[in-house]
């Protein structure tokens, strides 16, 4: 029993703030890493390997109701799994399991542990577990990148969703959210490109290298010079070859392929090229990059001179004649940084469309398939500069933690109220106003950040003064005075203040016709597919053909390009209205420390992380709460064997005559179910073992 106190958090007596911490730091000092808190789990990172993961351990995961085992990811991706199928006693639904954290806290890996254990679960058809398994590395190579906070950390988020067919895994699919492009061009102190540039130029070989035209990786000013010790070539090297095997299992073309890695050769090239001032009027490419801009050209397949005028001048056309406008310098670079962002955003979107083609699942239309989704996406951040970035990242954390409370409180308390049991009622922040300050229309940020957009001679500074215009006295805002466009946004999690600099430019997310002119006649066929097809509204690449074939409300919103706010926003609704139709489960991730190191804590990172991640809230809740709520039909069928008496009505005299000779207390029975605290589930489940 000692035990199993301590791996559950919300069956402590006289819960704070400090006791939690230090039943978490005392448990994660013996290597218990995970921890309950009812029925959430909480994973704290070693930083180090710990022999949790192996067959044998997965083994006893299997069946979650037989086991009263150490808390463990595995039992979570259990518990989805027989939820999916409808053996615990909850019908056959939709799953869903929401990992949050800070970056570096384990969502990543957290997320691959469950994907493994599901698919070990499911045994059925071992080549599309092999290929949904393969994803992953497919997707950190392009999406992951090395940061001060985590040396593999995920640069865009994502919603895997597994789909089945009765037991048997079927096919997935993958949404991606947000991904960093301006990692392409630019990384801080401390930080690379994408993963994909270091393993491609560690790993190709010499002929290839000469044929990508590639040279070494601190000849690339994009890769900011970094070249890696001689341990880290050997690894690149390693996941070099990985990636090239996930391509091939995942079904990607020879063809595809080697396009691919030209158009990544083409962006090194590009990043190299630098200007200078000339006789005339126009800015040239400076003497020492002039072999750059061929590459670049050659790697892209596009003419030397038309990719050169899109770096050098905008054109435009006015009543049928064209206009050339020359750059300067910072817009010149401007635009070869955002040629670099658009195409390598494309083979990023590219690849996640192509992965979810071949990854889709092979049944007829109309059968009835199940879902377990599985969410990694950024914690809220608040940094010393938030930008445009964080304000995405955070409005989709307040989604979630809204997501959380709705589940947790407000579906609880009002399942009560309609079946008539007494229960005190909680209080709780709820963030409703937050959501509705960014997403109201016609007046929320994001609506007048659309508007705004809209007006070509808009400024940042106009957007916010709007904001501060419309906000003004909002409890969730708060006007900052500055030199600069700042705003203040009260967040569930804390105030965080926004630099509107760039905001509108990154929202409108346009790329000039010229670019798109340029590489739609590209001789390499992938960049012409990139730039030909267009983007639909959840996302996925659509050739123009396809679009024709819509409908025409489809038709009429593709004719105005939508803002990147607004995908952003539709794609967050689209994933919230699937996570409310699903059963949902939660793993709180939490880093020790912020230096990656193994068996250290740091009791105020730890402390910060509990109390925004809302886990003390939590656990209050949790013990308040009945988690478990089966109707008198349900519960009769599952426990009269403990009657012995097969043949027992199914009816609440039924239910109320097993649990009087059960030793069960705190239940309460409603008008149509009975509702139980989560570890009365468990308590059931070992009397039916007693019976075994
Ligand atoms: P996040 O996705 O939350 O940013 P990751 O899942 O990428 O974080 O984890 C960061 C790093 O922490 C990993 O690269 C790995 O080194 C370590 N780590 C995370 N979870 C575990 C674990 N369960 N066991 C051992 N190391 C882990
Ligand atoms: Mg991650």
């Amino acid at each position: 029993m000692e035990i199993l106190l301590r791996d559950d958090l919300a069956a402590l007596s006289d819960l704070d703030e400090k006791s939690l911490l230090e039943a978490l730091s005392q448990r994660f000092s013996q290597n218990h890493i995970y921890t309950y808190i009812g029925d959430i789990l909480v994973s704290v990172n070693p930083f180090k390997y710990l022999p949790l993961y192996e067959k044998e351990v997965a083994e006893q995961y299997k069946c979650h109701e037989k086991s009263s085992l150490p808390p463990h990811i595995f039992a979570v991706a259990d518990k989805a799994y027989q939820s999916m199928l409808g053996r615990l006693g909850t019908g056959s639904r939709n799953q869903c399991i929401v990992i949050s954290g800070e970056s570096g806290a384990g969502k990543t890996e957290s997320t691959k542990l469950l994907l493994r254990h599901i698919m070990d679960l499911c045994k059925a058809n071992s080549a599309l577990e092999q290929q949904i398994l393969q994803v992953n590395p497919l997707l950190e190579a392009f999406g992951n990148s090395q940061t001060v906070m985590n040396d593999n950390s995920s640069r865009f988020g994502k919603y895997i969703q597994l789909r089945f067919l009765k037991s048997s895994v079927k096919g997935a699919k993958i949404n991606e959210y947000l991904l960093e492009k301006s990692r392409v061009v630019h990384q801080d102190e401390g930080e690379q490109n994408f993963h994909i540039f270091y393993y491609m130029l560690a790993g190709i070989s010499q002929e290839d290298k000469e044929m990508y035209g590639l040279l070494e990786t601190s000849q690339y000013r994009y890769l900011n010079g970094g070249c890696g010790t001689e341990e880290m070539v050997r690894q690149w090297t390693t996941k070099y070859s990985e990636v090239c095997n996930a391509m091939d299992m995942v079904g990607f073309e020879e063809r595809e392929k080697v396009d691919m890695m030209t158009v990544l050769a083409g962006i090194l090239s590009l990043g190299n090229i630098v200007f200078e001032p000339s006789e005339s009027d126009a800015l040239r490419v400076a003497e020492s990059a002039q072999g750059w801009l061929k590459a670049s050209a050659g790697q892209f397949g596009v003419k030397e001179e038309e990719l050169l005028r899109s770096l050098i001048c905008t054109m435009s056309v006015t009543r049928g004649e064209s206009i050339c406008r020359f750059h300067n310098q910072q817009q010149a670079e401007d635009a070869r940084d955002s040629i670099a962002k658009v195409v390598y955003g494309r083979i990023f979107g590219w690849i996640v469309t192509k992965i979810n083609v071949l990854l889709a699942p092979n049944v007829d239309v109309g059968v009835d398939l199940k879902e377990i989704g599985i969410l990694d996406i950024f914690g809220f951040e608040n940094f010393t500069v938030n930008r445009y970035e964080q304000l995405c990242i955070n409005l989709a954390n307040e989604q979630l933690q809204y997501f959380f409370n709705h589940h947790i409180f407000l579906m609880e308390q009002k399942e009560y109220t309609e079946e008539g049991i007494t229960w005190e009622a909680i209080t709780f922040k709820d963030n409703k106003p937050i959501l509705d300050l960014f997403l109201s229309k016609p007046i929320g940020i994001f609506s007048l950040l659309d508007e705004q957009s809209a007006f070509p001679q808009a400024t940042d500074r106009d957007f916010v003064d709007k904001l501060n215009s419309k906000f003004k006295g909002s409890p969730h805002f708060e006007i900052a005075r500055s030199r600069h466009p700042v705003f203040t946004v009260v967040h569930y999690a804390g105030k965080v203040q926004y630099n509107g600099n760039g905001f509108l430019e990154k929202n409108r997310d346009t790329i000039p016709g010229s670019i798109r002119d340029l590489f739609i006649n590209s001789v390499t066929p992938l960049l012409s597919v990139l730039f030909t097809a267009t983007i639909s509204r959840t996302g996925t690449f659509m050739p123009r053909k396809a679009k024709l074939l819509q409908n025409s409300e489809d038709n009429f919103n593709s004719t105005r390009k939508q803002s990147v706010g607004a995908k952003f926003r539709h794609s967050l609704a689209v994933l919230m209205e699937k996570m409310f139709s699903a059963n949902p489960h939660f793993v709180r991730c939490i880093k020790p420390n912020s230096k990656k190191q193994p068996d250290q804590v740091d009791e105020r990172i730890m402390m910060d992380q509990l109390r925004y991640n809302g886990l003390l809230e939590t656990i209050r809740i949790r013990k308040d709460g009945f988690s478990w709520r089966p109707s008198f039909e349900e519960f009769a069928q599952r426990y009269r064997i403990l009657l012995f008496k097969p043949d027992l009505p199914l009816n609440k005299e039924s239910c109320m005559e097993i649990l009087n000779r059960t030793e069960l207390r705190d239940w309460k029975c409603g008008t149509s179910r009975l509702f139980f605290k989560y570890w009365h589930q468990e308590e059931l489940a070992r009397s039916l073992e007693r019976l075994d």
